[in-house]
């Protein structure tokens, strides 16, 4: 097999060179699948989605098991920005206009409750992952500052929705310590969490539910059918149902699903541990924050006061050779002050984003069921999709059917022409941001 996100720019069985991996919680490393072997349902992919998936179809008394590539929480799950969203990836008016308010309201509750469902399986299955409630939306354009209200007014005359609040500017520099923004919006139903260990969690829920998790268990090639069958170099597995969670590593394994969902690259840096009073100028209440900007930068103080921050793409196989040099130069722009400050880990990650930032369900007579595309917006709807997956394995619809109306068209020229053509897209937009 050829080289692939799965192994371009990572060592097979390590994870990502990130603060999480050096912080993370013990995890016991776990078999490979080998042999012939039978389930109800079989899950590719140790995220978020796959973990949630495991976890709610055990429950439910199904027999499952999931097969990864590298480890659990090995993707993007265990290295992100750790942001926990509420909603959709996009903003409600626009989703709207694209889908109607009956499907747009639908699909908001989902990704409120997705929010909900974060937090309750913290409590639930008692996950150490320092959840922190709030974040923060910065305008990086003054001329926004008119349409926070606005959208904030909308959303709860609309939905109900009441925990968004408009901030100042005055109140966005006492916030965020930085002359890069004007104002902006706090959403107190959001938080933030250190991701790895939150994927630990699941996968240890999971496995106490009767799940069985395969780790250095590469998929190779699967079939749907009457049972589906999934293939490593050393297992042949047969199921009811294959759950393809692999989000933006899917690679080729189904040019349906790569049709509609691609995979970008992002980057994280975090700094030496800093004092309390750097800390408070920074974001003073300890929200996690993300801009407006196309290319989002996204930062948020670590339990060992770290700022950790997320900024730049970019849309080629191979992750930049310099990226603390490609994340600096955004921290820099948004706290010059920070000039001198350490870096002591930067790394990257592979997401998966579809045309219009919703995410891609797919479910197929043959048995196979596809949860991914979160586009940047993957620790709830991730965890909410694996929910949403396993209920629909069980005979009930409705959530599936309504993540399933989404519209999550090909990209043009499908798998093969996106990689050429999308990247240049990208980078229009991209430079955009800074006029
Ligand atoms: C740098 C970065 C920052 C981000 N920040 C945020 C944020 O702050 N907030 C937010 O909500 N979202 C964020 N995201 C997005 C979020 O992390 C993802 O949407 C989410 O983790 C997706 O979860 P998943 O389970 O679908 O996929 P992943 O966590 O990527 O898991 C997919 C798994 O599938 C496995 N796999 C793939 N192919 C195969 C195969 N053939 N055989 C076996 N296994 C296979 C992989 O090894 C991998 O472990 C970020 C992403 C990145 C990369």
């Amino acid at each position: 097999m050829g080289q692939s996100l799965l192994d371009i720019n990572d060592t097979l069985g390590q994870h990502a060179p990130s603060w999480y991996a050096a912080s993370a919680n013990p995890f016991p490393e776990l078999p490979q699948a080998e042999g012939s072997m039978t389930y109800d349902v079989c899950i590719v992919g140790a995220g978020f989605a796959g973990l949630s998936s495991a976890l709610h179809l055990s429950e439910l008394g199904y027999k499952v098991c999931v097969l990864d590539a590298q480890r659990v929480g090995w993707g993007a799950s265990g290295r992100n920005g750790g942001q926990v969203g509420s909603g959709q990836r996009i903003g409600q008016e626009e989703l709207e206009d694209l889908v109607g308010d009956t499907l747009a309201k639908e699909a908001f509750q989902i990704g409120v409750d997705a929010a909900d469902l974060v937090r309750l399986l913290i409590k639930k299955h008692k996950i150490e992952c320092a959840y922190k409630s709030g974040s923060i939306e910065a305008y990086h354009k003054k001329r926004y500052d008119k349409y926070g209200p606005i959208e904030v007014e909308h959303m709860r005359e609309k939905y109900g929705y009441e925990t968004m609040q408009f901030l100042s500017p005055e109140e966005m520099s006492e916030k965020v310590g930085s002359d890069d923004y004007s104002a902006g919006i706090l959403d107190t139903h959001t938080g933030h969490l250190h991701p790895l260990n939150y994927a630990r969690g699941l996968a240890q829920a999971a496995i106490d539910a009767g799940a069985e998790i395969f780790e250095l268990s590469r998929v190779t090639s699967f079939e749907g059918g009457k049972p589906c069958k999934v293939r490593t170099d050393k297992a042949e597995i047969f199921a009811k149902h294959v759950i393809l969670a692999t989000n933006g590593y899917l690679g080729n394994l189904d040019k349906q699903v790569a049709d509609r969902v691609m995979p970008i690259n992002n980057f994280i840096v975090a700094t030496e541990p800093l004092d309390d009073a750097t800390c408070k100028a920074l974001i003073r209440d300890g929200e996690c924050v993300h801009d407006s900007r196309f290319v989002v930068n996204y930062f948020r103080i670590s339990e060992d006061n770290r700022l950790l921050f997320g900024g730049g793409e970019n849309y080629t196989y191979k992750f930049p050779k310099d990226i603390k040099a490609t994340v600096t130069k955004p921290m820099l722009q948004i706290y010059p002050h920070l000039k001198d400050v350490r870096i002591d880990y930067a790394w990257g990650g592979t997401l998966a984003i579809t045309m219009n930032r919703l995410p891609h369900f797919e479910f197929r007579s043959d048995g196979v069921i596809n949860i991914s595309g979160y586009s940047g917006s993957g620790v709830h709807m991730a965890t909410m999709a694996g929910k949403i997956a396993s209920e629909a394995v069980n005979g009930q619809m409705a959530k599936f059917d309504i993540m399933s109306k989404l519209p999550t068209p090909k990209f043009p020229g499908g798998a093969a022409l996106r990689w050429p053509l999308l990247p240049l897209a990208l980078t229009w937009y991209a430079m955009r941001d800074r006029f």
